[in-house]
């Protein structure tokens, strides 16, 4: 076989496994959106049977032969043509996929499944013991699975290379601990008077009409409708079933119009890249995100760098006063700004003002890694995690569902997860002030409601360069230089300080 024949049935093979992926992605969208209750034990069946042979088909041996064949052709002479890519890439996942075996990756989709079921009664319990066997299990598989694919340095590094390829443990620990001690420093200047009314957005706001609003809010930053939806769930998530599939789920609350807002700007920032993919690269790595934490930088971008300027709010206002005018006819466009970038450091991570934000990740980085090496047993995680909370937040919850129970993805079997986004906030705060100084002011621009010219930006630099380099390479291409604490520590200390302008 040739190899530009080879490379065809690689490809094939490759499509072939998106689509069946993308099958897994929407009972799993199903699971969060519109199942009973009663369907979890059958749905834990259908995804372990689907990883099942999602898992046979990735570590096919054909992968490998078709592999040898275009490895040293022509094809990889140019280390970023797409082929080359793909190549790349390809051999990256089958050499991961190979050396995990086929009962662990059932046995981790199964009780990965059936763990958050218990996170979910946990948490409405508020007591932690009823997840500990399960979370102890979970941390266990995943030594399991760290030491079948191996790592160079810590098992950490095997985590965190199935969600942030080429980062690893060192570089992430350094990247956090130049950012740790300055946000510390950070959210103690910056805590906002408690003279801003943040009171105004918790009077009353008709879902319904959120709805509407979110919904025109998401079509003007450019998300395609036609092409993608948005639906409510317990917790928000954005997932890409295909070309012209984007889904967004998010939650809205009626006495908190920040929350659920900002929740589906996030989003819409994930649904904005995902849209952005070129679909003549669909099912192969050129037409997906190198890393979580880049995906996670275009939410976050969308999120905080567009949606808290004064700009955006400028055009927008208007539309939402008019929608809930009982309850803002009395609030200036210049409090509503203030009072949607107040600093207030709090227990909880999904309602964390922006400059605090980084502080519970990190905190999460640091105690998934001590129950991974084993060093915190899992039934200690409470009282580690209110004290962390309490050093570096000075904030105690005030139970283990306002504590260590808010967030799912250990119980889901994501571990090395949470660095992806402080590492997506970088990210974004490099990329922003890189797309500022290309394009010109941006305040402006969005206040004349013209969202576009960034995003042609990002999409040209991020969207559609998909897997051609990692995240930190793609990052140190757009904008000139690596990673850095410093572009979010500027830009955070600027918007937060003279005020949000
Ligand atoms: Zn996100």
């Amino acid at each position: 076989m040739r190899p530009a024949e080879a490379y065809a049935e690689l490809v094939r093979l490759s499509r072939e496994q998106t689509v069946l992926a993308s099958c897994s992605d929407l009972l799993e969208w199903d699971e969060e959106t519109f199942m009973p209750r009663g369907g979890v034990e059958h749905r834990a069946e259908q995804v372990a049977l689907l990883a099942g042979i999602l898992h046979d088909r990735g570590a096919d041996p054909r992968f490998g032969d078709l592999l040898d064949r275009v490895e040293g052709s022509d094809l990889v002479a140019d280390p970023d043509s797409p082929s080359a890519v793909n190549i790349r890439e390809l051999r990256r996942e089958y050499e991961r996929e190979r050396k995990l075996p086929k009962d662990l990756v059932e046995e981790s989709a199964r009780v990965a499944t059936l763990a958050s079921q218990a996170w979910a009664d946990a948490r409405e319990a508020a007591d932690f013991r009823i997840l500990t066997p399960w979370l102890d299990r979970i941390f266990r598989l995943a030594r399991v699975e760290a030491d079948a694919v191996g790592f160079v340095g810590s098992r950490y590094d095997a985590m965190l290379e199935d969600y942030e390829p080429g980062m690893t443990t060192p570089e992430v620990t350094a990247l956090f601990a130049a950012l740790k001690p300055e946000l510390i420093r950070l959210v103690g200047e910056l805590s906002t008077p408690a003279s801003v009314p943040a009171h105004v957005l918790r009077r009353e706001f008709p879902i319904d009409r959120q709805r509407l609003f979110a919904e025109s809010v998401a079509a003007g930053l450019g998300f395609d409708l036609e092409r993608g939806r948005i639906d409510t769930a317990a917790h928000p998530f954005c997932t890409s079933i295909g070309p012209g599939d984007v889904r967004i789920a998010v939650r809205y609350h009626r006495r908190n119009l920040a929350m659920g807002f900002f929740v589906l700007l996030h989003e819409v920032g994930h649904g904005l890249y995902d849209q952005g993919i070129d679909p003549v690269h669909f099912g192969t790595p050129m037409g997906e995100a190198p890393s979580l934490g880049l995906h996670e930088s275009q939410s976050r971008l969308w999120e905080n760098f567009v949606g808290r300027s004064f700009g955006f709010w400028r055009h927008f206002f208007p539309r939402l006063k008019n929608i809930f005018h009982e309850s803002l006819h009395d609030i200036s466009l210049e409090t509503f700004v203030a009072v949607i970038n107040r600093v207030s450091p709090g227990t909880n991570r999904g309602g964390a003002d922006e400059v605090s934000y980084n502080l519970h990740i990190i905190i999460r980085s640091e105690l998934e890694q001590a129950m991974l090496t084993g060093d915190l047993p899992v039934a200690d995680l409470p009282g580690a995690w209110n004290d962390a909370y309490h050093r570096y937040l000075g904030v105690t919850p005030k139970n283990d569902a306002d504590g260590c129970l808010q967030d799912g993805h250990w119980s889901e079997g994501m571990i090395g997860y949470f660095p992806t986004y402080t590492l997506g906030n970088l990210y974004a705060a490099q990329l922003f002030a890189k797309a500022e100084a290309d394009i010109g002011p941006l305040d402006a621009r969005f206040g004349a409601g013209d969202f576009s010219g960034l995003l042609e930006w990002l999409r040209e630099r991020v969207h559609r360069q998909g897997c051609r380099w990692p995240a930190r390479d793609l990052v140190a291409r757009a904008t000139g230089t690596v990673p850095t604490p410093g572009p979010l520590l500027r830009s955070l200390e600027t918007r937060y300080r003279v005020g949000p302008i």
